[in-house]
């Protein structure tokens, strides 16, 4: 079954079952200061669980576009390396607004995974918290799980995994997992898989969260009862592919293999032969759309705040694509036609900013590639003559110029310095950062957002950035 059937069955389940079926809320996140990128499929709902706006249905259903690179969740160091966690990814989720609680919950998850999509239900295991001093177990949820599978595969998680909370305080609940074990027969009998849940076996993965929105925590972290109880649920699109298409790895899915086979085209490599030649593939296949959603919904990349997040998940990729895979020109901004043949379906944002995605992608690639190299050669050299003092670490004034001079992001410089067993001197960094901030205030104060990357020590500032009300590229002239 194609990508875009299975996110459409999942969205006709849900209508049949009287759900609302409603838009992605936007993955940039405008207008709230808690929060940059939408995180999960209730961020939009959030005021109905917090008692401040009314409930237009009480039933929805949606594939929210999320983005996991910051905050609460940053699964940004895994992506790539594991096969599982995206930047950014698709979340399907089913919601009750004081209607429907655990029992329909777990029946219409089950319902849809087994009957509908067919999965092996022996490789399906379910979670449930096992409680603490503040919450009993969650017995009415094993219960209603015991319908439909053997209690051995009812596992007790722990407040960490099954204790949903917003925040400090506001609505909160137990929450039950769903996971899938995909391994081989023969590796499944060698380890049972109980013991495999949540402890990170590439193949034995959490697909679907469904929390069960029953208390608020007051200030003073009290937890009250609430009057309505809530459902909200996130399962992982891409994660669900990769077990209904029979695949051990999200990046083999028809979500992500187009791109990935251009990747390979473009670069000359073979996908599936050498470790850390794949990494770089995943990296680049999933980064680029993370970047291409971004642009397309009017946050480019830029110095500061959210655009600096795309900035810097860019540069990583245009990074792992130079040391990896020989690119040494601009080639990710041919990726976002092919990712317009995949999503565009579903998403018409980025085919209707096509060229503008691919302007910016490609100047971004430029600009970051006219100083990699001697950012490259210069962290090379202070590793090699740091490796002769038995010393193993980057100091803080030598991060500092190949941030300010070379546009290397502070993470991307920790990166680097981790794959050859180095740490960065963060609090140096800090320093000089604060000592060039304070000595050029006056001079950059009118343009907030502005772009570091200096071609070697010209004073020409290389990048652009937009302004909100319309979307154009416009070049920074010199500041001195
Ligand atoms: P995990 O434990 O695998 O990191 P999670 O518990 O952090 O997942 P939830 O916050 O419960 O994830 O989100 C709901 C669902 O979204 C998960 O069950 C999973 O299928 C999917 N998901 C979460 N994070 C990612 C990610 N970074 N990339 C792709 N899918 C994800
Ligand atoms: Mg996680
Ligand atoms: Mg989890
Ligand atoms: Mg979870």
């Amino acid at each position: 079954m194609k990508a875009a059937q299975i996110r459409q069955q999942f969205l006709d389940f849900f209508e049949s079952k009287k759900h609302t079926i409603v838009p992605s809320a936007p993955m940039v996140v405008k207008d709230d200061p808690t929060l940059m990128f939408t995180n999960a499929g209730m961020n939009q709902f959030k005021d109905i669980f917090l008692d401040l706006a009314p409930i237009k249905h009480t039933r929805v259903a949606d594939s929210q576009k999320c983005l996991r690179v910051s905050g609460k969740h940053n699964d940004l160091e895994e992506v790539g390396v594991d096969t599982y966690h995206h930047t950014m990814f698709e979340m399907l989720g089913n919601w009750s607004f004081g209607d429907y609680f655990k029992k329909e919950a777990i029946a219409w998850a089950w319902e849809l995974l087994v009957d509908v999509y067919g999965l092996p239900e022996e490789r399906l295991y379910a979670t449930i918290f096992e409680g603490n001093q503040e919450v009993p177990r969650d017995t009415e949820a094993f219960d209603f799980w015991k319908q439909y599978l053997p209690e051995d595969r009812i596992i007790n998680g722990n407040a960490k995994d099954n204790f949903w909370e917003m925040g400090e305080t506001g609505p909160c609940g137990p929450c039950s997992e769903i996971h899938i074990d995909l391994r081989d027969d023969d590796e499944r009998e060698k380890v049972n898989g109980r013991d495999l849940v949540n402890q990170d076996h590439p193949l034995v993965i959490e697909i679907w969260n469904l929390v069960f929105i029953q208390f608020n925590r007051k200030s003073g972290g009290v937890l009250e009862k609430l009057p309505k109880t809530h459902v909200d649920t996130g399962m992982g699109f891409e994660r669900l592919c990769m077990a209904l298409q029979g695949k051990k790895s999200n990046y083999d899915t028809d979500v992500f293999q187009p791109i990935i086979q251009r990747i390979a085209q473009l670069s000359n490599k073979e996908y599936g032969k050498d470790e850390q030649t794949d990494i770089a593939i995943r990296v680049v296949a999933d980064h680029i759309r993370t970047v291409a959603f971004s642009i397309a919904e009017g946050q480019l990349p830029s110095n500061n705040k959210a655009g600096y997040v795309i900035r810097r998940i860019l540069r990583r990729a245009i990074r792992y694509a130079y040391t990896f895979l020989g690119m040494k020109e601009p080639f990710i901004y041919e990726l976002v036609s092919v990712l317009d043949e995949t999503l565009g379906g579903h998403f018409e944002e980025i085919g209707k900013q096509k060229t503008l995605i691919e302007q910016v992608v490609k100047e971004e690639e430029n600009a970051f590639l006219r100083t990699l190299s001697n950012g490259l050669k210069l962290m090379d050299d202070v590793i090699q003559k740091a490796k002769n003092k038995d010393s193993k670490i980057i100091e803080g004034d030598v991060a500092f110029k190949l941030y300010d001079t070379y546009g290397f992001p502070l993470d991307l410089i920790d990166l680097i310095a981790r794959e050859q067993g180095f740490t960065v001197d963060n609090e140096g960094f800090n320093v000089a950062l604060e000592k060039q901030r304070a000595g050029s205030r006056t001079a950059i104060s009118e343009t907030d957002e502005w772009t570091f990357v200096r071609e070697n020590q010209a004073q020409e500032f290389i990048g652009y950035d937009y302004s909100e009300s319309k979307i154009e590229l416009v070049k920074y002239r010199t500041v001195t």
